[in-house]
């Protein structure tokens, strides 16, 4: 609880623009989670503390969302050395331009695999969401990262392990693994408290995949879980792998006895009132029925 309610007071410190040093000071290693409203999509972002610096672990999805993190990061007290995204959705991409502005000496990189997808399509994804949307709610450009090489990055000594590229929500996908404080990033690989994104996953032969990528995650054994998605009261632990079975079982199951968009998002939509990131049941339902 003790972190909980931090997590919180740094949440509403941020939000008011007020830097909290002493609170700060508390954390010496470990990690802060940020998780956006349902505008921003309830996306994760995890702060992996050093003693003077961090790795931030995905860029958030609207400037507003990304200016929160980095209030966040700011009253930790320490400097951003590296900005890994794990893939490319809009959501784990479009902030990096507001990390890199309040953080200058840092850097954004991707896995190689993830790189090149990012090269591909966040100029066309800016343009078809960020161009489209009041000035302010996304950052004013897209940023490619610089592709990395190596299967780890180093802070204070410790390693941070880049799992992957692996499916999950998509088809690349780098989970990170910091073995030294038991803790496993999901990434999109695994979601809590909310629908999935389903758009990408549109056969059972699809879906095996995801779920061999929870398997190979939860072998790790990582007692901390932060996962892709999740709602701010979420816990970090491994029930997010048995909520991401459920919502697959749930949709394959949808996919198979149901024949039009109406009842797929009734299937969906039955018995899941509490779950967050509506946005992604239209999306889903749309990628089986489109128009
Ligand atoms: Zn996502």
């Amino acid at each position: 609880m003790e972190l909980l309610n931090r997590r919180t007071v740094l949440k509403a410190a941020a939000a008011a623009g007020v830097l909290l040093p002493g609170l700060a000071r508390a954390a010496s290693s470990g990690t802060e989670v940020f998780t956006s409203d349902e505008a921003g999509l309830l996306v994760d972002s995890t702060v992996i503390l050093g003693e003077t610096s961090a790795v931030v672990i995905d860029a958030q999805f609207t400037a507003g969302s990304a200016a929160a993190l980095a209030d966040l990061i700011a009253s930790t007290g320490r400097s951003v050395e590296t900005i890994l995204i794990t893939h490319y959705h809009p959501d784990h991409v479009l902030g990096l331009p507001i990390l890199l502005d309040r953080f200058p000496g840092s850097r954004a990189v991707a896995h190689k695999d993830v790189q090149a997808m990012i090269a591909r399509t966040v100029q066309p994804i800016w343009d078809r969401i960020a161009a489209n949307s009041p000035a302010g709610v996304f950052a004013d450009r897209a940023v490619i990262p610089e592709a990395l090489e190596a299967d780890h990055l180093l802070l204070d000594g410790a390693r941070i392990d880049i799992l992957g590229p692996m499916h999950g929500d998509t088809d690349l996908i780098t989970p990170v693994h910091i073995p030294s404080l038991d803790t496993l990033i999901t990434s999109d690989v695994a979601y809590v408290d909310t629908h999935l994104w389903l758009e990408e996953n549109t056969s059972p032969e699809r879906t095996a995949l995801w779920r061999a990528s929870i398997d190979a995650l939860e072998a790790i054994g990582a007692g901390t879980i932060i996962p892709g998605h999740r709602q701010a009261s979420s816990p970090n632990d491994t029930s997010a792998f048995a909520a991401t079975r459920a919502y697959l079982d749930r949709w394959d199951k949808a996919l198979a006895e149901t024949t039009s968009a109406a009842e797929l998002k009734a299937a969906l939509l039955a018995g899941t009132e509490g779950l967050g990131f509506a946005l992604a049941v239209d999306r889903s339902v749309a990628a089986i029925y489109p128009g």
